[in-house]
């Protein structure tokens, strides 16, 4: 719709009063922007009564304190908040993923990630049990790494909603006048931008051990067993996300040691050993001399930092799943023991 008032278009905005939460989204460009408010006392899902505009107009407008006219709404709608959760994600030869195995308020945009997180946590699984033979448990993995991300992502948007929305009365007057002082100045920390970043971006989710995630040696380090492998830059166009896409494994020797050009054509003869059907395999590293066609120089640190190799004679080998995972990791140049970590995923010769 159009908003007509005495703010910009540009910024996202939300305002707290009483118990009218409002919040303004702009859709960039177009003079449209997306507005949403609270009501407590709101019917159900079965209400069929139309949200009019003149109403939204009148909450909203309630909600941030100044006068707002709204105009030619593209789309009006009314839902209600669900808060619930299945206790298994599979039984037998049926799967749940996104909103059908876990519904929760909006608050904080969780819910098409953990749904994409869910896909993509599954998919591969299914395929290689069926294309591969992989042992069958692989897909009870699927509800023991996912199942406790749904469980945490429900109560974290849980309190979020309760914190913003869930107050009445003399509470929702206390959160008005102490929100604003402690929110604006908070949100204006790097350090606070940075860990809600990771947090509402599902970015530090880990995987516990087990027989599909080795066991995490260094837990304090970046890029161990179980995080999502961070992106990095390699070179002034290429990041390491464009080396990794695809959904397939990736085999990774990290070398922050420059190598001589003998001992890079090593390393490479021992990756083309590695099953090339089952994953890509990749030596990123330093030259002593010169280049070579199948080695990735890094021209910056970047990619070393991100992945914790910080002496220059560090070494790291890294088996990335398709969902972009950590499954296994060594700090050194352990090619032997990768190939063994990555036939657990495959259980016949292919
Ligand atoms: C107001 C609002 C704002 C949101 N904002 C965000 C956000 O900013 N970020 C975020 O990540 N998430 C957000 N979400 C959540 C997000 O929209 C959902 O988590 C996501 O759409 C769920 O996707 P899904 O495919 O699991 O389910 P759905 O999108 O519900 O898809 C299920 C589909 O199955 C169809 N279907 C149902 N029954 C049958 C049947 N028997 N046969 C055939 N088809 C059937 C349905 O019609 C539907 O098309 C928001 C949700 C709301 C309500």
């Amino acid at each position: 719709m159009h908003v007509d008032w005495q703010w910009d278009h540009e910024r996202f905005r939300i305002f707290m009063h009483g118990e009218r939460i409002g919040l303004f989204l702009p859709l960039g460009g177009n003079g449209l922007s997306r507005v949403m408010t609270t009501d407590m006392n709101g019917g159900s899902d079965n209400d069929a009564e139309q949200l009019r505009l003149e109403t939204l107009q009148q909450a909203f407008s309630e909600a941030a304190q100044v006068p707002v006219t709204l105009s030619n709404a593209r789309w009006l709608s009314k839902f209600s908040t669900h808060h619930r959760i299945v206790d298994r994600y599979r039984s037998g030869h049926i799967f749940v993923a996104g909103d059908a195995a876990h519904i929760h308020s909006p608050a904080g945009g969780q819910g098409m990630n953990t749904g994409l997180q869910d896909a993509a946590n599954l998919v591969w699984k299914i395929k290689n049990v069926l294309h591969h033979h992989a042992a069958a448990p692989l897909l009870d993995s699927y509800e023991y790494e996912r199942l406790p991300v749904a469980r945490e992502t429900l109560a974290f948007t849980d309190k979020i909603f309760h914190l913003a929305a869930g107050q009445k009365g003399w509470r929702a007057s206390f959160r008005d006048r102490i929100a604003p002082l402690l929110i604006g100045p908070a949100s204006r920390l790097h350090s606070v931008q940075e860990r809600a970043f990771r947090k509402f971006g599902q970015l530090d989710i880990r995987y516990a051990q087990g027989s599909y995630i080795s066991d995490i040696s260094e837990s304090d380090s970046p890029a161990q067993p179980g995080d999502r492998a961070p992106d990095a830059q390699i070179t002034r166009h290429q990041d390491l996300f464009d080396l990794l896409a695809g959904y397939r494994f990736t085999l990774m020797l990290l070398s922050r040691k420059p190598l001589e050009p003998q001992h890079a054509e090593s390393y490479l003869k021992r990756l083309s050993s590695v099953r090339a059907s089952l994953a890509q395999t990749l030596l990123l590293a330093p030259m002593t001399t010169g280049s070579h066609a199948a080695v990735i120089s890094p021209t910056c640190n970047d990619v070393f930092t991100h992945y914790g190799l910080h002496d220059d004679s560090s070494q790291a080998v890294l088996l990335i799943r398709p969902d972009g995972f950590i499954a296994w990791r060594s700090n050194d140049d352990n090619l032997t023991a990768a190939d063994a970590w990555l036939t657990r995923f495959f259980a016949a010769p292919v």
